[in-house]
């Protein structure tokens, strides 16, 4: 029986660590081993294979993984997309409906958007903080529902609990992209969803040095999505499953600085006077910030807002910034600022990004581990070049 461990952040430490420890090691070794010698396997999936997912790298992270989230089981991808393409093609097979929230990450749209049709596979976009609408787009082939815990980037939390309640009373698989909030601040299994999807890319690894992605939840579904991904091969190395694996473990105390960090620079900004708009749940202000509270345990560290000036005041506050690193991506331990109309929304027309409330002057911000002081000094300077 492997131990049990109460809270999140003893789990990140020592859940699915192997026991007893391999020679003694005190982190996990890295098993660089292509193929494992025949133990008398009997199934081709359980051939020991690094792209049969099941080195011992891969299944430490598996069982840490689902410990987090307290579901039955876990698997790792080679990235983000590969863990939620493959989880959308095990649930959903050519005649099959998808009923998906309109407001996505733009990978997973476009996956969606482009890809759905070769593969015979039907959606519609549903409003995900408008449950009565939900029946109406309801058909007999529906057989899954794709939602994210919080939107990237205006940080909108969809009505998430009726979300799972909905799909569990139409026979529906929900799946939702957790990657936002990370198994800290949101652990999707105790609402009541089947499958939870993350970019391990972001907040688990949390170092902006390697790509990878997670499925977490039911154990019949995490072992046919296991088999889909044997068979697609969008394994993660086991040199990359060590470095995800040594930079989950300090995901509750990089994550509690991001809630508190955040939080005050949203409060700051939502103050200060050349700013028109700040996006945050975590912030009063925010249309959704009582559901906010009751879902989650904390807000992360992704916000976004909008300066008075528009397009050009914020041009010119990024350049005028000197801690905050100008990149896409995020959940890492450095600050970054983007502007999702020239990033992630680049590929969406101006006309559709204004109707979803995407403005040219919209700055996106993944707040990191340095010092909220410094991060709120150097803001300060750099609004005050603004003039
Ligand atoms: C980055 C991201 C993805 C895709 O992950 P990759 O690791 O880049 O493939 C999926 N969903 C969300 C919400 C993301 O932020």
């Amino acid at each position: 029986m492997p131990k049990t461990y109460k809270h999140l952040a003893t789990k990140l430490v020592h859940a699915g660590e192997p026991e007893p420890r391999i020679n003694g090691a005190v982190a996990m070794p890295i098993f660089q081993s292509a193929m494992f010698e025949y133990a008398g396997e009997t199934s081709y999936h359980d051939l020991k294979y690094i792209r049969l997912n099941n080195t011992p790298n891969h299944l430490a992270l598996h069982q840490k993984l689902a410990a987090l989230e307290n579901a039955e089981a876990a698997l790792v991808a080679a990235s983000g997309m590969a863990a939620i393409s493959t989880a959308l093609l095990t649930v959903l097979s050519a005649g099959d409906h998808l009923l998906v929230q309109d407001c996505l990450y733009g990978g997973t749209h476009d996956f969606i958007t482009k890809d759905f049709a070769a593969f015979g596979i039907a959606y519609d976009f549903i409003n995900a903080d408008d449950p009565d609408s939900w029946k109406n787009k309801l058909r007999r082939n529906t057989k899954a529902l794709y939602v994210e815990t919080m939107t990237n980037p205006l940080l909108q939390v969809a009505d998430l609990n009726a979300a799972a309640q909905f799909a569990q009373a139409n026979g529906l698989v929900s799946l939702i992209d957790n990657t936002f909030a990370s198994p800290v601040n949101f652990r999707p299994a105790e609402w009541g969803f089947d499958l939870s999807l993350h970019s391990c890319t972001k907040y688990l690894n949390g170092h902006s040095d390697l790509v990878a992605g997670a499925v977490i939840g039911r154990a019949d579904l995490i072992q046919k999505i296991t088999y889909k991904l044997n068979h697609l091969g969008g394994s993660l190395d086991p040199h990359a499953c060590f470095l995800l694996h040594r930079g989950m473990k300090t995901l509750s105390v990089r994550m509690k600085h991001q809630n508190e960090s955040a939080l005050k620079i949203a409060r700051f900004l939502e103050q200060h006077p050349a700013i028109a708009k700040v996006n945050y749940p975590g912030l009063e202000s925010h249309s959704r910030h009582q559901r906010a509270k009751e879902l989650f345990d904390g807000c992360s560290g992704m916000l976004s807002f909008e300066m008075k000036g528009g397009l050009e005041a914020a041009q010119r506050f990024m350049k005028s910034t000197t801690l905050p690193v100008i990149a896409p991506s995020l959940g890492g331990i450095e600050t970054l600022l983007t502007r999702p109309a020239t990033t992630s929304h680049s590929g969406m027309s101006p006309e559709d990004r204004r109707k979803t409330g995407i403005t040219d002057g919209l700055i996106r911000m993944s707040v990191g581990i340095e010092a909220t002081e410094d991060i709120i000094e150097d803001f300060e300077h750099a609004l005050k070049k603004l003039g």
